[in-house]
């Protein structure tokens, strides 16, 4: 075969649709019986499939600078016009892209829509076990062995549905002379140190997490979800891309500002809040003043943890406790444990190096004619449209590499 691209996902599909736009034979190699499969679960089912801020700050990498060189203005608004191009009328919220339909199957419709119409074979239930390279490629699959001039990776991760398949190219590559970076679930939740988990179990917020440390300083603004075995929620999983690799040395401290939606960041800000509160609605107790800001689970515990009684007035608490508590309002220290699964994960950290590829084509430096795309290489986007962006904008960079000379 003259090209093959192992991985009918997001950035494999956009790989294929370009190549054959461009009049050049390509297979497509599938290990499940449909095409992206994974697509169907992303932003719960809605599919946040872009971002209209796309850029490389929003992701972590081993090498920033030549991701860059791959996340170029005109990569940007080529992947928006290929988009555009298969059928997908957007619905831009907050920069977020999601189909117009809200519905993750009309994404994988459309690109099944134009992989049909411009005939593409696909081979299902085929799972690539090896790839070797002599003259040419041969794909040992669970079928039968092919051989292909070129080949495009496109296997993505193990995150979510944590089968073996994407590790088994990985380990492929690394035969082929490929460098893999450490392998770590991300976007993922976080397990803390506590006792009071229980307490606080069910609550969600908008909230400020900040991880500081001598040479990462990290802060993020959202959703967060309090657990019974600490953090969760949007914060949470971009935080944890961070956080994570790091965890494997020792645990880590970070903090939560329950105050950030009111803008409140220090003590005595929290302090001059509560104490003009306090005038304006004479006669409340410290949780009473707190009511419609926090959850009363929340208040509950951090008044228990600065061992204030309940329904006590704020001018009759002592100043170090109202001290801690204050603290702990708009700077609760957390230390982090831990994360959870690459079950739980919605991607994965690590991959194939980015400085052993050619960022104008994603032809791999060590092996002519190898194109590697998508989740399989070393980059990882925070939530909000940026791993599938990643996924069309390479797997559209190597469509139009393949025999560029
Ligand atoms: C729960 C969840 C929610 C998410 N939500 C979002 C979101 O809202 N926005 C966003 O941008 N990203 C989201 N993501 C991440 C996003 O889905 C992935 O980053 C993206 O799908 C990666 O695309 P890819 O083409 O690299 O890999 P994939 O889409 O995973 O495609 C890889 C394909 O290769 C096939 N394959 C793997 N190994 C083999 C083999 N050995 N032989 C044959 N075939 C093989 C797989 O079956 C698969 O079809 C989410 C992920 C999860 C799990």
């Amino acid at each position: 075969m003259k090209v093959v691209v192992i991985g009918a996902g997001a950035s494999g599909l956009s790989a294929a649709i370009i190549l054959k736009r461009r009049g050049i034979d390509v297979t497509l190699i599938e290990k499940n019986k449909q095409v992206g499969k994974k697509i169907l679960v992303t932003g719960a089912g809605k599919c946040n499939y872009f971002n209209e801020d796309f850029r490389s700050c929003y992701f972590t990498s081993s090498d920033k600078m030549r991701l860059e060189n791959i996340i170029t203005k005109e990569h940007v608004e080529a992947t928006k016009d290929f988009l555009r191009s298969i059928g997908i009328v957007p619905k831009i919220k907050n920069g977020y892209y999601y189909p117009s339909s809200l519905k993750a199957i009309s994404i994988q419709n459309s690109l099944m829509t134009e992989v049909k119409n411009l005939q593409i074979p696909i081979l299902y239930d085929t799972t690539v076990k090896r790839i070797t390279k002599d003259k040419h490629f041969s794909i040992y699959t669970n079928q039968e062995v092919i051989e292909a001039e070129v080949v495009v990776v496109a296997t993505g991760s193990r995150a979510y549905y944590d089968t073996e398949e994407p590790s088994m190219i990985l380990k492929s590559l690394e035969d082929l002379g490929h460098t893999v970076m450490p392998i770590y679930p991300g976007l993922v939740q976080l397990e803390a140190k506590g006792d009071y988990f229980k307490e606080w179990a069910g609550i969600r917020l908008d909230a400020r997490l900040s991880f500081y440390s001598k040479d990462i300083q990290k802060e993020v603004v959202g959703e967060l979800q309090l657990t019974d075995y600490g953090i969760s929620g949007i914060c949470t999983l971009i935080l944890s891309n961070t956080l994570v690799p790091l965890l494997k040395e020792k645990n880590e401290k970070i903090t939560i500002n329950f105050l950030d939606p009111l803008h409140i960041y220090s003590v005595e800000e929290a302090r001059e809040y509560l104490v003009q509160r306090n005038k304006d609605l004479p006669n409340r107790s410290l949780d009473e003043l707190l009511d419609t800001i926090l959850d009363y689970k929340l208040t509950n515990l951090l008044l228990k943890l600065a061992k204030i009684p309940l329904h006590t007035k704020m001018t009759m608490i002592e100043k170090e406790k109202l001290d801690v508590f204050l603290k702990n309002l708009v700077s609760f220290p957390l230390t982090i444990t831990g994360f959870k699964s690459y079950k739980n994960a919605q991607i994965c950290l690590g991959g194939i190096a980015i400085k052993e590829i050619n960022t104008n084509t994603m032809e791999s430096k060590m092996v002519e004619n190898l194109y590697i795309v998508g989740e399989a290489l070393d980059v990882s986007g925070e939530c909000g449209g940026y791993n599938l962006g990643f996924a069309w904008l390479s797997g559209l960079i190597a469509g139009r590499g393949v025999f560029l000379d």
